[in-house]
């Protein structure tokens, strides 16, 4: 066997990634990620991949991992010309607004979100029309068009703490276009659905599906075990749990206790990664495939690496990315 195959087995190996395949496939796994390694070298590339991916591209081919506040934020400091987003589009497209000069690519056509897709740019006016002077507080997972009529971006990592800090100066605010996480935040801010907040009714599909009752019976299938949901869950799921938060806030939680075992009540990627990077713990995931993070594999970024001429950039018209850049630049300052 080549030697520098050999080296990334073994590489790979370190990482756990074998666990994952049968018989012989790390060594294809290997040969890819031995490829992707020298193409991201050749065209001056970096792989962004979010914690909804799998480990093979996670751990074989990430530069920056993280969840959807930390990409954007790691993002703005890359010197790469070529950002490859393993991730969904709506991500891609907040890459390429705050690195305008970069080419950005998602290796896979397929990688929408069902929030996203809930609302257009025409609804947010609308709304705004329906509310006016109420600020519109906008979670990540949107267009850019949609981004661009906002006044301030959030995501699950943030957007208690800015919604807290919008509430300072107005009695009402906007809320889109997640439906689940608006309700939870109301709740956890004292603020109710309908008076104090206006929602959307997005939902996503990956969380919208989640039942109570399953806690349960973890509950009593593993005592001393600690539930986590994610924000995107329904209001009645996120009471059976023990906490709520974005996959960043989960994994800090999982690090910093000590608990029997972990009920991780989120999307499949997040239960695999936590279970890489901490394998003395004990983990259950209640997890859930997203289709649209999991159409992207090691051999779409191989592909897309070998022949980026052929493949579609992702691209936002100026003046949109210009509106959206404000509204994305005052959550990194209200994140602060
Ligand atoms: S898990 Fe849900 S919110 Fe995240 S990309 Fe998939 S559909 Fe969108």
């Amino acid at each position: 066997m080549d030697r520098a195959l050999a080296e990334e087995i073994k590489r790979l190996t370190s990482l756990g990634l074998h666990r994952r395949c049968v018989e012989g496939d790390i060594e294809k796994v290997a040969a890819l990620t031995l490829e992707i390694d020298r193409l991201k070298r050749e065209r001056n590339a970096v792989v962004c991949a979010h914690v909804y991916q799998t480990p093979d591209i996670i751990l074989g081919i990430g530069d920056l991992v993280g969840d959807s506040y930390k990409l954007a934020d790691d993002c703005r400091r890359t010197s790469a010309d070529v950002i490859v987003f393993c991730g969904v589009h709506f991500m891609a497209e907040t890459a390429k607004i705050l690195n305008p000069s970069k080419k950005v690519y998602v290796p896979s056509k397929r990688a929408g979100c069902s929030l996203s897709e809930a609302i257009t740019a025409a609804d947010v006016r609308k709304l705004k029309a329906e509310h006016p002077g109420l600020p519109v507080v906008t979670y990540i997972n949107t267009s850019a068009e949609v981004k661009a009529e906002s006044d301030c971006i959030v995501t699950s990592a943030n957007a208690e703490r800015i919604l807290r800090r919008m509430y300072e100066k107005h009695d009402r605010v906007i809320f889109i276009p997640d439906r689940f996480m608006g309700a939870n935040l109301a709740k956890a801010l004292g603020k109710t659905p309908g008076k104090d907040i206006v929602l959307w009714h997005g939902t996503c599909v990956v969380h919208e599906r989640f039942k109570p009752e399953l806690v349960d019976v973890y509950r009593k299938r593993y005592p001393g075990l600690v539930a986590l949901a994610h924000a995107e869950c329904p209001a009645e799921l996120i009471k059976a749990v023990d906490f709520m938060g974005g996959t960043g806030d989960m994994m800090r939680y999982v690090e910093s206790t000590d608990a029997s075992a972990y009920l991780l009540v989120t999307e499949c990627g997040f239960g695999e990664l936590a279970k890489l990077r901490f394998p003395e713990k004990n983990f259950i995931a209640m997890c859930r495939l997203c289709p649209y993070m999991k159409s992207i594999t090691l051999e779409s970024v191989a592909a897309l690496l070998r022949d980026p001429a052929s493949a579609e950039e992702v691209t936002v018209p100026p003046a949109v990315a210009a509106k959206a850049k404000v509204a994305i630049d005052r959550m990194f300052e209200l994140a602060a």
